[in-house]
């Protein structure tokens, strides 16, 4: 396997890329062929800094197959800060504290686990900001 494609794609998988539209200069997420703002082709890959804040959320109460483990569970519309909405599963978080605007950060977590092979995937979610550890970057 080519190293340097697995960890591109492992990147895009676990990370929060995105990219930025050459015509209109705006932030798209998640990659797409054409640019749903001004409908031109070609976009930079451009990595998003995974943070925005709670734009709307719900509660999944009746959880797919391989997430029952963690039902019911927060769902949120995250607005990033680049301005792309991305819906994502929230974690760390008391259901209390979601609120319309909190801040959040993506972090990389199991997203479910399939029950015959053990297979683990893995992708995004977001979980609230904790002032203190802003440099565990
Ligand atoms: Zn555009």
């Amino acid at each position: 396997m080519n190293i340097a494609r697995y960890w591109r794609t492992e990147k895009i998988r676990l990370g929060l890329i995105g990219e930025t539209c050459r015509t209109c200069g705006k932030a798209i997420f998640p990659p797409r062929d054409v640019c749903p703002h001004c409908t031109e082709a070609g976009q930079d890959v451009h990595p998003f800094r995974g943070t925005g804040h709670v734009y709307s959320f719900a509660t999944v109460f009746d959880a797919p197959a391989g997430h029952t483990e963690y039902s019911p569970y927060p769902v949120a519309l995250v607005q990033l800060d680049e301005g792309p909405l991305v819906t994502a599963q929230l974690t760390d978080v008391d259901k209390e504290d979601i609120r319309i605007g909190l801040p959040v950060e993506m972090v990389t977590r199991k997203l479910k686990e399939d029950g015959d092979s053990g297979m683990i995937v893995y992708g995004y979610k977001f979980r609230p900001v904790v002032s203190d550890s802003q440099n565990t970057g």
